[in-house]
């Protein structure tokens, strides 16, 4: 490993860390909001399980790669854990961790019968065939399978994994089990017990967010600016639904760099022309960098792409009047006062971007009973529970005065805390 390798190494290992310990002071602030004890927040500070894993995988070139890989689950209290299976080259074992925590928050908003779990690969799928993908994802599920399971912890699609990736792990289990398994994992292609309006459901989920934090800002959604980092399923589906209800889409990005047209980009054109991975940003000449992105002159500022991308040093330049966050971690808690102090409407991650997990529930659900909904439903549902989840949330915010981060956490943490006490955990 060269030396700029492992300075860039160590960077990752030190942000994930940050984004862990402000985790556990914001669960240590909503713990205490709520009046729980100090052993709750003993209990829920930490996952209850961790396992790191060594995948070898035959790469195409005859030789043998072994990847690190990892799942974490939160708390089973209230049910199996839940969350999604991230394969990027940053993945760290405290982010994952952090990640698994906030999957229990999510399922506490939405008020689901789950429990927070999050796994991870360290490796950059970019650079990998479609064969060395499959034996990878498959090596994942028979390196992790005892504490996985329908019943146990249930995964699904995160940063660069995707419906095919699914439909292996799925089809890996059921082999190891002897029996069809689509209830092991969501976000699977629709003929293997995929749900309708899964693929689209985080988008439509911080959608649901924008219209009515819109509504708290006293904005016309036709009129807005809207800037999205990211253009990966959450990003360009947004923009897509933003584009469509008349609001401008004046900026995205991708890892290599954003766009910006201040009269608004030709949205359909763009998911034309992205590829797999979200990428469009390097069919064109005239690009702006992800940072510039971020501080350009809008209304409504979407990071839909990575953790840690408003900090202490860019908060104070943007300009957006609402933030809302359908990448998760993507404000640190600095930023987050900062932002507070300037009257920014933050909606934070654990809401945003709830509804990819609530539709993943539905999935689950009618994959437990063999029988299947249409899209109408699955859409009506959602709009119900995130409508519901923001006006909780929203309205706890105001009357403890606190942002809506912490008011998220407070309701986040409930169903676990609860859970965890009639069981006589704590
Ligand atoms: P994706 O892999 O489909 O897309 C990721 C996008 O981010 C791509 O456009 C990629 O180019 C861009 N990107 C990657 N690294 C970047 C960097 N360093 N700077 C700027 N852009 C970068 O992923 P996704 O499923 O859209 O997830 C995006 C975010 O939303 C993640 O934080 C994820 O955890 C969160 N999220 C996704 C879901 C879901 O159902 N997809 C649910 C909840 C939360």
């Amino acid at each position: 490993m060269s030396v700029q390798e492992m300075e860039k190494l160590q960077q990752q290992e030190k942000e994930s860390l940050n984004l862990f310990l402000s985790t556990q002071t914001v669960i240590e602030k909503a713990v205490k909001k709520m009046g729980y004890s100090d052993a709750m927040f003993e209990l829920l500070k930490e996952p209850l399980r961790m396992l790191k894993v060594r995948i070898p995988v035959k790469m195409d070139d005859g030789s043998t790669k072994v990847f690190t890989g990892f799942r974490s689950q939160h708390n089973d209290a209230a049910g199996p854990t839940k969350g999604g299976v991230r394969f990027h080259p940053s993945v760290t074992e405290e982010e994952v961790k952090a990640l698994s925590i906030w999957m229990t928050l999510k399922c506490g908003i939405a008020n689901l019968p789950y429990g927070g779990g999050k796994g991870g690969i360290i490796c950059d799928p970019r650079n990998m065939s479609f064969g060395e993908l499959e034996r990878l994802s498959r090596g994942y599920v028979r390196a992790v399978s005892q504490i996985v399971g329908p019943t146990k912890d249930i995964p699904a699609p995160d940063v660069y994994t995707n419906s095919q990736i699914m439909a292996w792990m799925m089809d890996e289990y059921s082999s190891l089990r002897e029996f069809d398994s689509p209830g092991f994992i969501t976000g699977k292609p629709i003929v293997l017990g995929g749900s309708q309006g899964r693929e689209t459901a985080t988008a439509r989920g911080v959608t649901i967010c924008i219209e009515e934090a819109v509504k708290k800002k006293g904005i016309a959604l036709t009129d807005a600016r809207i800037v999205i980092q990211g253009f990966g399923n959450a990003g360009s589906f947004l923009a897509k639904f933003m584009h469509d209800a008349g609001a401008k889409v004046i900026g995205i990005s991708d890892v290599y760099g954003g766009l910006y047209d201040p009269n608004g980009l030709d949205i359909d054109y763009l998911l034309d022309r992205r590829d797999s991975f979200g990428t469009v940003s390097q069919l064109f000449n005239h690009t702006i960098s992800n940072e510039e992105l971020l501080e350009l002159d809008c209304d409504i500022l979407v990071p839909a792409a990575i953790s840690n991308q408003i900090t202490e040093k860019n908060a104070h330049q943007i300009k957006a009047s609402i933030v809302v966050e359908a990448a998760n971690g993507p404000t640190t808690i600095e930023a987050t006062e900062i932002l507070a102090d300037r009257g920014v409407l933050l909606v934070p991650d654990i809401l945003a971007s709830a509804g990819g997990v609530t539709v993943s529930y539905f999935e689950w659900v009618q994959n437990n009973q063999g029988y299947y909904w249409s899209e109408e439903e699955v859409q009506t549902k959602l709009r119900k529970v995130m409508v519901d989840s923001f006006e909780t949330i929203y309205a706890l915010s105001q009357t403890h005065r606190v942002d809506m981060r912490l008011a998220a956490y407070m309701v986040g943490i409930r169903k676990a805390a609860e859970a965890s006490h009639f069981r006589g955990w704590v």
